[in-house]
């Protein structure tokens, strides 16, 4: 299996050099040359099978240069009930099987954030770690991961290299603009590799000083700084597996339909849905779920994709939603345009960089997004997600967070008569308790494990917003 950029460049790679790459040099990010198809016997093979086994099924049509038994265990590894709190790791339970006037059709909900950070970014992290640190220590190589965080990605990150050989983190996250909780979850963390840094200053602040550190060539190359963001082909891969996982627990057959409603902000979570659904897994539809920040909802709705500038960057009660443009969403345009990377360059690489905007309405590709590749969308407002938090509660007995929230509110524009909707539940309530509060009038639950995490000691550097201290901070710290 090789992989190519979506904006053309010619070289092919395997899939260890753009595990360590992330983007591709030419700006565009990477995607297999062609989708593994899955067929009705491979389905039936697959539908048996333990999490792990599964994961390492899917991983292996896409991976040829990690040995079998290397790239099982590290699979096994990963997908523990030890890690992620229950056997099947992704456990599906009927949210709502009264859908009025519906034929039967169930909506579920696909447990995703019972992993360490209980958000559903530790599905990818939790392999990342583990496949960096196989890769790092078979080169003999080191790695400084470099990111900014408003939240989830960072503890996520924290969580998945924490003890790791040959790797550190340094994650810069706005000072004080955190929920309490993920702060705790971050800052409590004690392990000698995890360098939290505390920026006076918000998110922007943070990404524009990440920005100016990798931008320094020199430093990057002699401190050997890499990312671990979304559009890491890795971690899109890894997400693959639970649409399998979700489809198999939803359905007895696999000649069954079902659908998949996912809370979107970067678009890689529901882009992993696209391949699974390129790959011949039976989708139906992809609902898209936003929030204020409706960047993706516009294109689905209209053909014109606008990204916004920070300024106009709404802060809502869904935060890991809260984006100004999709960094995913290239691979799935790429994917619209039949594979052609010269326009995609020019629509991702140009006109978004000349008018911050592209219009692709007149395209006769523009009707294929719904029609061939099953993509429908909807918003979600701070009102509908309090709504749909408290009926939840009070009518189905199940309490949800704020992002997941947004996606149970679309799933029920577009249900489908006799076809299962499985929504994504991407983070636990407790990481966003304020919201909750307001909607119910009480605390969430809170696991045993996380009882106390406020008062934990923390280790944490506070640092004013300049990217040459921050390039001081890691330079004292790699030996
Ligand atoms: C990251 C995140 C999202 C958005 O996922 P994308 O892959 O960026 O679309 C949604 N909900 C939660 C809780 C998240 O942490």
């Amino acid at each position: 299996m090789l992989y190519l950029s979506t904006r053309g460049h010619p070289d092919r790679k395997r899939f260890c050099d753009i595990l360590l790459e992330g983007l591709s040099p030419d700006g565009g990010l990477y995607l297999p040359e062609r989708y593994p198809q899955v067929d009705a016997v491979l389905l039936a093979k697959w539908r048996p099978l333990a999490y792990a086994d599964l994961a390492f099924e899917v991983l292996s049509l896409y991976i040829d240069d990690i040995p079998a038994d290397d790239l099982r265990a590290i699979c096994r590894k990963t997908y523990s009930k030890e890690v992620f709190g229950a056997r099947e790791i992704v456990p599906l339970k009927v949210l709502d099987s009264r859908l009025r006037g519906n034929d039967g059709s169930v909506m579920y909900l696909e447990a995703l954030s019972n992993g360490p950070t209980l958000a559903f970014k530790d599905m990818a992290m939790q392999l990342l770690g583990n496949l960096f640190e196989y890769e790092l220590a078979r080169r003999g190589e080191q790695l400084n991961i470099l990111g900014a965080t408003s939240g989830d990605t960072g503890s996520a990150a924290e969580y998945a290299m924490r003890g790791k050989t040959g790797v550190r983190v340094f994650m810069l996250s706005p000072s004080g603009r955190m929920s309490p909780f993920q702060q705790a979850q971050m800052f409590s963390l004690q392990d000698e590799n995890i360098h939290n840094i505390a920026v006076d200053g918000v998110f922007d602040d943070c990404q524009d000083i990440v920005k100016a550190v990798s931008g320094d060539l020199a430093f990057k190359r002699r401190y050997k700084i890499g990312t671990v963001n979304s559009i890491n082909w890795a971690r899109l891969m890894a997400q693959v597996v639970y649409y399998f996982a979700g489809y198999f627990q939803a359905t007895d057959s696999n000649t069954d339909r079902a659908s998949f409603a996912v809370p979107s902000g970067n678009f890689g979570n529901i882009c992993a849905g696209h391949v699974a659904r390129m790959m011949g897994l039976p989708i139906d539809q992809l609902v898209v779920a936003t929030n204020e920040n409706d960047v993706l909802d516009e294109f689905f709705r209209t053909g014109v994709y606008r990204v916004r500038a920070s300024a106009d960057t709404h802060e809502t009660s869904s935060p890991s939603m809260d984006i100004s443009k999709a960094s995913n969403f290239e691979r799935f345009v790429f994917d619209l345009l039949g594979r052609d990377g010269e326009r995609t360059r020019a629509l991702f690489g140009d006109a978004l960089a000349r008018d911050g905007r592209f219009d692709l309405s007149g395209d006769p590709a523009f009707a294929q997004a719904a029609l061939r590749y099953g993509f429908v969308s909807g918003k979600s407002t701070h009102a509908d997600r309090l709504a749909t938090i408290r009926d939840t509660f009070e009518r189905l007995g199940a309490m949800i967070d704020p992002h997941t929230a947004d996606a149970v509110k679309v799933a029920r524009e577009h249900l489908v008569a006799g076809v299962p909707m499985i929504v994504l539940e991407t983070a636990l309530p407790i990481k966003f308790a304020q919201t909750i509060v307001e909607a119910l009038g009480r605390e969430p639950d809170r696991p045993a494990r996380f009882e106390g995490i406020e008062q934990l000691p923390r280790r944490v550097t506070l640092m004013i917003p300049d990217a040459s201290a921050v390039q001081a901070y890691i330079a004292q710290n790699c030996d």
